[in-house]
């Protein structure tokens, strides 16, 4: 029997189609937004990508009308949103500014936002991390009185209420008990608050001639560890003043102003509530004599304390983000981590509390 003779014609179709398609596979997967046109291209994604397309393009502006119609009828976006995408771009503002508000701002802020002029410094406050719409007047009128400002300071500074009136303005704390609490002017220590882990300091570590010094357990530990590694340094110094309640504060502060003057006073002495001694966290230094910023005391501290997790506190440089005139002699337990981050930044308590800590709860 004579053998059915292959189909040749119907092999020879079918591997010209299997190499069409092999070689068109990629070329069309590749150049998929080339190839079909760009409404088509974005009907299935979001809209800040339809953004992303139309500004990749360089779309005149009849075109994004058309591309945002276009949602508009496939229901990918409403009018509304098609609106204020529409007026963000005539404001002159990029991609950026447009995919922030719509995403972050309601509709009330989004109107306010448009009846305000071009601003060129708002496409640098939406890069900062802490940058909030709710706040943008604040920023705008501390932007104006503090011109040396690069925008983020201007965001982080307004973070820390500086625009506000200290003490008047004041928060109280949340979380005394937390080892990296920030207090100063603007945050209070509540009243009756005590930590509950003082410590009394060795008379080694601490000058207890006029009353018994205490501090926290964790920060008294590596407060001795401190001290003996100086020690081996040649280099020493003790606790004149640690922890200090309310009560005790307030006696302090009472006495800076009969003797020098409300004013005078509150350049150097907190008043209760306002001081980081209450947090059994700070030490005030002394080596027989004051610390100061030329002693080797000072040095030593600069280069090791946060290895003990220890910071100082209080620069001449900090000055206007503290609220405090330099403090060569006080220290601060943050523990290690913060304190090595701290120290490598050279950032103020205040900053790094902001960016890192507060920001992260
Ligand atoms: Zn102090």
């Amino acid at each position: 029997m004579k053998k059915k003779k292959p189909n040749y014609k119907l092999r020879r179709q079918m591997a010209k189609i299997i190499l069409i398609v092999i070689v068109l596979t990629p070329i069309i997967f590749i150049n998929k937004t080339k190839i079909f046109n760009a409404p088509l291209y974005i009907t299935n994604i979001k809209y800040s990508k339809v953004i992303d397309s139309m500004f990749e393009v360089d779309y005149n502006k009849e075109k994004i009308k058309d591309t945002l119609n276009y949602l508009k009828e496939k229901k990918k976006i409403n009018s509304n949103t098609a609106n204020y995408i529409l007026k963000i771009h005539n404001l002159g503002y990029s991609n950026n500014v447009i995919d922030y508000i719509i995403r972050n701002l309601n509709k009330k802020q989004i109107t306010d936002f448009l009846a305000r002029k071009y601003n060129k410094d708002f496409e640098e406050y939406i890069k900062s991390n802490l940058f909030l719409y709710k706040k943008y007047d604040r920023y705008l009128a501390y932007q104006k009185n503090h011109k040396k400002l690069d925008i983020d300071d201007v965001v982080t500074q307004i973070e820390l209420n500086l625009d506000k009136t200290y003490y008047d303005d004041s928060v109280l704390i949340k979380n005394p008990d937390s080892i990296d609490t920030l207090a100063n002017k603007y945050l209070e220590i509540p009243e009756d608050y005590e930590p509950s882990d003082l410590v009394d300091m060795d008379d080694d570590y601490a000058n207890n001639m006029y009353g018994q010094k205490k501090l926290r357990k964790e920060a008294y530990d590596k407060f001795v560890e401190m001290c003996e590694a100086s020690r081996k340094d040649g280099v020493n110094f003790y606790a004149e003043s640690a922890y200090r309640s309310y009560d005790y504060q307030n006696t302090i502060y009472k006495n800076y102003v009969r003797e020098h003057g409300q004013e005078e006073a509150d350049k150097f002495a907190a008043k209760p509530g306002f001081s980081e001694h209450e947090l059994g966290l700070s030490i005030d230094l002394a080596n027989i004599w004051t610390i100061t910023t030329k002693g080797e005391e000072y040095k030593w501290l600069s280069k090791n304390a946060y290895k003990y997790g220890y910071i100082i506190r209080y620069k001449e440089e900090w000055e206007d983000i503290t609220g405090y005139a330099a403090e060569a002699w006080h220290i601060r337990y943050v523990g290690i981590k913060n304190a090595t981050m701290i120290h490598k930044k050279n950032i103020t308590y205040e900053e790094y509390y902001i960016k890192y800590i507060a920001n992260k709860k």
